[in-house]
């Protein structure tokens, strides 16, 4: 039974996964050292400054995990993707934030999109991420500062989908990448303007507010949030396949570079090593390709003749910026070409891992 946004949505659900933002420092490692995933979501929450906006909901927390999320994975994937689906469908839940890590926020974020993107258009919810730089018990944490705006960004009427929060940037799941490998504002939206800011409230009663950048569809004009149906989203059966299977298809990621070879495609394509590793068949390859999708020569054989013995490849750009046109280009010598996506190369990885579990 799924519920839709009402009067009665009073609860704010938090999932805490691990991460920085629930770190605790090891000095007599040196300093600076810390252990991510140590600190219950419960006493993250504990003392924490509320907004007036969220006077009267009633917060209320669950550990779905507790990683480091460098080293996030299949298991704990499908946990959250389960109890986000759980707490979204109450009647009584306004929406659903989690505390992640930020190494792998961005493919959370996506595989949260791709596979539940359907269902919050269907009950006009939101799911909202954030992370911090430093432990929970730095002095200077930036964690609580991040939940704060999370948590404005959830209750915000306009907030829709999944978005990720930190250091006042709102960014949408589809363009979120982490740029910065230790400032506290690392993420940027890659190729797009945020989806918003947090600031002061212009009411001035010493909250904040969340500043929406408009929202454009293809040809300029003005789109509501929440009718985009970003490219890549996964399939109307992939949720079911996806919490059901103990394995999703294999496929591995790899960079075009200078002085390039084929050898790891080859290596990636051979059962007998896969056999040896424990590993089940290739299935796909996402290439994070040069500039507007280039490959180098050497590479482009090993890919054609791998595609031709059905794995699928898949390409996107190894930049930052300007992400490549969807759909298949040509090859430069005359073969059959291969797929590219405007996604970055750990998304496309994802969304090529859920078209592939669907069947296709
Ligand atoms: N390694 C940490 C994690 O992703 C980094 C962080 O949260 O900032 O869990």
């Amino acid at each position: 039974m799924q519920a839709k946004t009402s009067d009665k949505a009073q609860k704010i659900v938090v999932l805490g996964t691990g991460g920085t933002i629930a770190g605790l420092s090891t000095p007599e490692k040196g300093a600076g050292a810390y252990v991510a995933g140590q600190k219950p979501i419960e006493d993250l929450l504990t003392g924490l400054a509320i907004a007036p906006a969220l006077k009267g909901l009633t917060i209320q927390s669950e550990q779905v995990a507790q990683i480091d999320s460098k080293d996030m994975d299949l298991p704990v994937w499908q946990a959250l993707l389960r109890r986000c689906r759980h707490w979204l469908a109450q009647a009584d839940v306004r929406g659903v934030l989690i505390t992640h890590g930020t190494d792998t926020l961005e493919e959370t974020a996506w595989l949260l999109q791709a596979l539940l993107g359907p269902l919050l258009r269907e009950l006009g919810k939101p799911l909202v991420l954030t992370c911090a730089m430093r432990p929970a018990d730095a002095p200077d944490a930036d964690g609580p500062g991040n939940l704060r705006d999370a948590l404005q960004v959830l209750v915000d009427p306009q907030a829709r989908g999944v978005l990720a929060v930190c250091a006042r940037r709102v960014m949408r799941a589809h363009a979120v990448q982490k740029v910065h490998a230790t400032r506290l504002d690392a993420f940027r939206s890659s190729g797009r303007p945020d989806a918003g800011q947090l600031v002061d409230d212009p009411a001035g009663a010493g909250g904040l507010a969340v500043r929406w950048s408009p929202v454009t569809d293809a040809q300029g004009g003005a789109q509501h949030a929440h009718d985009v149906v970003w490219p890549l989203e996964a399939p109307a059966g992939a949720l079911e396949s996806a919490l059901t299977v103990s394995a999703w298809p294999r496929v591995e990621l790899l960079f075009s570079h200078a002085a390039a070879s084929g050898a790891m495609v080859h290596m990636m394509c051979d059962a007998d090593l896969s056999r040896q590793l424990a590993l089940p068949p290739l299935r796909g390859l996402v290439v994070a390709a040069t500039g507007n999708g280039t490959v180098h020569r050497e590479l482009e054989v090993a890919l054609e003749r791998a595609q031709a013995r059905g794995v699928r490849i898949l390409l996107a750009t190894r930049c930052t910026e300007g992400g490549l046109k969807a759909g298949m280009r040509a090859s430069a010598d005359e073969g059959a070409g291969f797929a590219a996506t405007d996604l970055s190369p750990v998304k496309a990885r994802l969304s090529l891992m859920l078209d592939l579990l669907d069947g296709h």
